[in-house]
């Protein structure tokens, strides 16, 4: 079935339309011509994206039936330029170049009240009609969502900061200390994005996955230690790495149909002592994968589950990330492996799906 296009007249926008990227009933996309957004609140902020990223979390959607998303805009990692400006909008105005986060809560709520919002129960409702929506060619969020780039941060690296700032809470949730032992598994976007992090906290990182090209970025990035599961267990090699203690924290990154592999090998790499963190996203309605739950017990092994990211005491997360980058102190532009015209996105969505033959890490979007 097509997607029924309204077209509303409008007066406030320079454009009435826009090319979008439309999700099928097939759970591909359909570019065609929507309705521009249109700024209507005095705090809010109209932007024209210039890249978007593909995400895990996009990929798990793909070809997936899934009716109540289907005629929707996706996408929720992005950067690009400001065009309009509500009039009560301080501190940003038309022109500034800016990465968008996306992290919208319903701004009444308990978590909401104290900038946790990435825990706000209406999280993703509300996403999900407003500022999740990067293949797109604008998008509209309130002002407090931008963050601007200095000038020599380009749009495509910018587009990382989403995947960086759902590592840095990650991070912070870990209490990770210097000279820590730390195993990432999973060398996607977010494990790479994990290590970069590790690294910077002055930990020593051994990172898993099963493709080779991945694990041969991950060296580059600053891996101390690559192990490919793909016929083995990284187990050895973890007790080695440790000093035979096993790993003060395992982050897992790897995330979807994978977890009931990849969440064990997490447990069962961290010390007696030590700590999970659980960053890769289970796929809805996953209720049952069975851990070593007695030696968790005994060995008093914490799991910490990180959902997306907002505040850490007083600082944004995507702020952290963007000064790390606009320092040098973490790398995003190696991540990119390649990018296609928001007219090829099927074909970005193929090849971000196929990683093990096209090698793809990050595919980003020009839009
Ligand atoms: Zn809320």
């Amino acid at each position: 079935m097509r997607c029924v296009i309204l077209f509303i007249y409008n007066y406030h926008n320079m454009e009435e339309k826009m090319k979008a990227a439309l999700k099928t009933a097939e759970g591909t996309f359909d570019v065609t011509e929507v309705e521009a957004p249109k700024l209507e609140n005095p705090d809010w902020v109209l932007a024209r994206i210039k890249v978007a990223g593909i995400c895990g979390t996009d990929l798990r959607h793909w070809k997936k039936e899934e009716p109540e998303l289907e005629c929707k805009i996706m996408g929720h990692e992005m950067a690009g330029e400001i065009v309009e400006v509500g009039r009560e909008v301080k501190n940003l105005k038309p022109g500034d170049r800016v990465v968008i986060e996306t992290v919208l809560g319903d701004g009444t709520c308990n978590w909401c009240r104290v900038q946790k919002y990435n825990l706000c129960p209406h999280l993703y409702p509300v996403r999900m009609e407003s500022v999740s929506r990067a293949f797109a060619k604008y998008v509209l969020a309130p002002q407090n969502k931008f963050y601007k780039l200095p000038d020599h941060v380009s749009f495509e690296e910018a587009t990382l900061l989403d995947t960086f700032s759902v590592c840095m809470h990650a991070i912070q949730l870990s209490g990770i200390k210097i000279n820590d032992k730390v195993v990432v598994i999973g060398a996607g976007p977010i494990g790479l994005a994990q290590l970069q992090l590790a690294k910077a906290c002055g930990a020593d990182v051994l990172i898993t996955d099963i493709v080779d090209s991945a694990l041969e970025l991950a060296k580059e990035l600053g891996a101390d230690m690559v192990v490919n599961t793909k016929d083995k267990d990284a187990y050895d090699a973890v007790m080695q790495f440790t000093d035979y203690r096993g790993a003060d924290i395992s982050f897992e990154c790897a995330g979807g149909p994978t977890m009931e592999q990849t969440l064990e090998q997490a447990t069962h790499y961290a010390r007696i002592g030590g700590k999970v963190v659980i960053v890769g996203g289970f796929d809805k309605g996953k209720t049952s994968i069975s851990l070593e739950w007695q030696r968790i017990q005994m060995g008093e092994i914490k799991l910490i589950p990180s959902a997306s990211y907002s505040y850490w005491d007083i600082y944004p997360e995507m702020q952290m990330c963007l000064d790390l980058l606009a320092k040098g102190k973490i790398n995003a532009k190696k991540m990119i492996t390649h990018s296609f015209s928001l007219d090829e996105i099927n074909k970005a969505f193929e090849t971000a799906e196929d990683k093990q033959h096209t090698g793809a890490v990050f595919v980003a979007l020009t839009i």
